[in-house]
């Protein structure tokens, strides 16, 4: 079913399902998650970084900068969200995709994301990590890697 809200949760860590309508927000992993405002019921990651997404929270609703363009999932959907509604973009053209992807790269390759990668693996190696915090950084580096 199509959602036309998301409404903040800040957690620590993600549940191991999410619910609709929900964006999960961990400042701890500055990371948010939510299902895609579609309905097709896949996980959307954003990360919070410079060349990734900002977050903004008014005190009841949150914003995301720019735009959620889930062109590595079947759906293809491309939605702002905008004080907790979702206003739903144009669809991406291959092109385009293809366009975003490398301007995309550019911007994770200044901002090094592979500092940020050595630090997950870095992680996932001590034993102390809860389970579900491991969870976690198991299925946020499967998604960048589908994302990538
Ligand atoms: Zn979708």
């Amino acid at each position: 079913m199509t959602v036309h809200h998301l409404e903040p949760s800040f957690v620590e860590t993600f549940p191991t399902t999410l619910r609709p309508g929900v964006l999960y927000v961990s400042i701890e992993f500055t990371t948010c998650a939510h299902l895609c405002a579609c309905g097709c019921g896949e996980e959307v990651i954003t990360p919070l970084s410079p060349p990734h997404w900002s977050l903004t929270y008014n005190g009841r609703d949150v914003s995301l900068h720019p735009s959620v363009g889930n062109w590595a999932l079947p759906c293809k959907s491309h939605y702002i969200v905008d004080r907790g509604r979702i206003r739903w973009s144009y669809q991406f053209t291959d092109e385009q995709i293809a366009a975003n992807r490398t301007r995309d790269r550019r911007a994770i390759d200044r901002y090094d994301v592979n500092e940020v990668l050595l630090d997950m693996n870095e992680l996932e190696t001590v034993t102390e990590v809860p389970a579900n915090r491991r969870r976690f950084w198991t299925r946020f580096r499967r998604l960048l890697r589908r994302s990538n």
